[in-house]
């Protein structure tokens, strides 16, 4: 009768790295970008205390050094993480672009509407004279005639909010919590202002050399990627499509490095993989089976099927039910945070102007008041 082979006992996990010398694995750390260097650190126990021990790690990956009560990752995490577009709520990878202000935009347009809607104005003496906006970030302009401070709106709302909780409190328990007075945590923000503006200038000076060493290490990713098309023969937006591309050519950005040879070969079989799934760089629609670009997904199902889209075929991503006009679709943390940017406030007041009930499509939407009623003139014949 044959004995049955005893197999030896497989490992719980992979030790590979108990076995790794510390200087080797330091080593390795070392070379690692500020945003690796925080996922690693986010990996396990182990990892995160190996890094917080050695704080040279950092140094070598080039960030501002942190002041005030974040820590390290939490900083390089929220400069080279992205976020959601602090105005259209639309997920972004780029840099904050206003820190002080913790402002951070998906586009130029955004940027401009950022820095002008979305902040309050306020002679310096009335802002000084309020205990909530005391300690705010903010900016100044000096004129002859007056002394204006602005700072986010949202800022203020928050810390408006904020004080009248906190005063709530206090009255109705009847006693003095301490750290929870609005005078209390007002002084705190007013204490450590100065420290938050002086960092949040050196990291705007240090945005400016970041993105210049970023234009010409993407131009040179862009240069290569363009070889790799011509090499393969496939046209460059059809590669730059690809979602192994993308983020390819993203994380090297990100951190200055350049792409090599290397890395293109042991990423291209999944590359051309993901090309063989859409045959022209388009992507074909659930429903009418026409075929759409990637880009133009979005606004097709918003023309052809906003009655029918329901979760399943737009992969759980849906429109935001108070925007009709808009063609965005959002996943749902998506829409969350679209919601809780855009609609916290009162609704807008609808403006039914922007359509004309008498046209059949009423594809047309008026920029104003006026070029409605002229249109109501010269094509529907009214007085
Ligand atoms: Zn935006
Ligand atoms: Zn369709
Ligand atoms: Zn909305
Ligand atoms: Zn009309």
């Amino acid at each position: 009768m044959p004995r049955t082979k005893k197999l030896p006992v497989a490992p719980p996990s992979f030790h590979v790295f108990g076995d790794l010398p510390l200087d080797v694995g330091l080593g390795i750390f070392s070379l690692c970008s500020p945003f690796d260097l925080v996922q690693l650190a986010a990996t396990s126990k182990s990892n995160r205390t190996l890094i917080q021990a050695h704080a040279y790690l950092w140094e070598s990956a080039h960030v501002i050094e942190t002041s005030g009560n974040y820590s390290q990752e939490a900083y390089v995490l929220w400069v080279f993480g992205g976020g959601p577009c602090s105005h259209c709520a639309k997920p972004t990878t780029s840099l904050p672009f206003h820190f002080l202000f913790r402002f951070r935009a998906c586009s130029s347009r955004c940027e401009k509407i950022l820095m002008s809607e979305h902040l309050y104005f306020c002679s310096a003496g009335q802002f000084d004279a309020l205990a909530y906006t005391k300690g705010l970030p903010r900016l100044t302009e000096v004129n002859p005639w007056m002394t204006t401070h602005y700072a986010p709106l949202k800022a203020v709302k928050n810390a408006k909010h904020e004080a009248n909780a906190a005063t709530q409190i206090t009255k109705f328990k009847n006693f003095s919590l301490r750290g929870h007075r609005p005078p209390a945590f007002c002084t705190f923000k007013r204490r450590t202002l100065p420290e938050l503006e002086e960092s949040a200038n050196e990291l705007q000076d240090w945005r400016d050399l970041y993105l210049a060493e970023f234009l010409v290490v993407s131009e040179a990713n862009n240069a290569f990627v363009v070889k790799m098309a011509k090499d393969k023969q496939v046209k460059v937006t059809r590669l730059h499509d690809a979602p192994t591309m993308k983020q390819l050519v993203d994380a090297f950005n990100r951190d200055l490095e350049l792409l090599t040879p290397h890395v293109w070969t042991q990423h291209a079989p999944k590359i051309f993989e993901e090309l063989k799934d859409r045959p022209s760089g388009k992507n074909r629609c659930t429903l009418c089976n026409r075929t759409v670009s990637s880009l133009g997904l979005e606004a097709h199902m918003f023309d052809s099927h906003k009655n029918q889209v329901s979760d399943m075929n737009t992969k759980g991503k849906a429109h935001c039910k108070d925007c009709p006009d808009s063609k965005r679709l959002y996943t749902r943390e998506g829409l969350e945070e679209h919601r809780r940017v855009c609609h916290s406030g009162p609704l807008p007041p609808p403006q039914p102007w922007k359509r004309c009930p008498l046209c059949p499509t009423r594809e047309r939407r008026f920029k104003s008041v006026e070029g409605r009623a002229m249109h109501d003139r010269v094509v529907h014949g009214m007085p």
